[in-house]
């Protein structure tokens, strides 16, 4: 079991290193996919007003013409919004692979300090959207502080983003203490998430409506499993349509 148990951690850092290194390696192409666009698309610009000075009509001159002002431009957009995408997800990928390879630093922490620091962060988000965000006293717990912070922050962030415009946002932190880890939850009062829907969200990449106005990556929540994984704690979500979520995390006690 034991040894399992080692196998696995090899092969998944093995993979941690592959997908970093494939991500790394993709941007330089990329890169060169991006710069060369925009010089197609120079040339192509260059090219229509030599022609436009030449003084030659006809068929042959409008089918130019038709190439160079509309076709040719067309793809190269197509070219160089797919080079964008292509650029995001592979900083998103980079981002998610890095919280698998940098060191953890596994000490006690003061989550209340974490939770009041990240609250200030969002101070302006807060006060200019009219939230009632109540703290709960938060038992301390083993982790990494940034990490902590950061999925502290992830959490904060989207119950901000997913909360009903039309109501008054309330969003409360709170902690209690189990047999052997700490529980904290994350609720809010927002849109809610449908029960089939649960389980996806932590998924890489994926957003609900992924066209919604409050924009986002789909990369918070899977952040987050990445970081617990590597703090030894684990999320739950429950959550209502209409009602808003609720996010438990469970951390090791001191
Ligand atoms: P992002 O917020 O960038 O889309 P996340 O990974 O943080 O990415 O979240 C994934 C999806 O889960 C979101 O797109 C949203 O649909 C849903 N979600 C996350 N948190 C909440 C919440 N507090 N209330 C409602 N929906 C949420």
């Amino acid at each position: 079991m034991e040894l399992g148990l080692r196998t696995l951690s090899a092969k998944n850092s093995e993979l941690q290193s592959i997908v970093y290194i494939a991500s790394h390696d993709l941007k330089s192409p990329l890169v060169n996919i991006q710069g060369f666009s925009a010089t197609l698309d120079e040339s192509c610009r260059e090219t229509i007003d030599i022609l436009k000075g030449l003084d030659v009509g006809g068929e042959v001159m409008q089918r130019i013409l038709s190439l160079t002002e509309e076709h040719i431009p067309q793809s190269l957009k197509f070219i160089s919004t797919s080079a964008d995408k292509i650029n995001m997800l592979l900083d998103g990928l980079l981002r998610v692979s890095r919280v698998g390879t940098v060191d953890v630093n596994i000490v006690r922490l003061d989550i209340n300090q974490i939770v009041k620091d990240v609250c200030d962060s969002m101070e302006f988000q807060i006060k200019e959207n009219g939230i009632d965000v109540t703290v709960g006293s938060l038992p301390d717990c083993k982790g990494d502080s940034e990490m902590i912070n950061q999925l502290f922050s992830n959490l904060l962030g989207n119950s901000i983003k997913y909360l009903d415009p039309d109501i008054e946002g309330k969003i409360s932190i709170t902690g209690t203490v189990d047999d052997s880890q700490i529980i904290y939850c994350v609720e809010d009062n927002g849109i809610g998430i449908a029960n089939e829907h649960q389980p996806k969200i932590f998924e890489l990449f994926h957003r609900l409506n992924p066209k919604d106005s409050v924009g986002g990556e789909g990369l918070g929540l899977t952040i987050i499993t990445r970081i617990l994984d590597r703090n030894n704690g684990a999320i739950r979500v429950a959550s209502e349509p209409g009602k808003g979520s609720r996010f438990f995390v469970s951390l090791p006690k001191c």
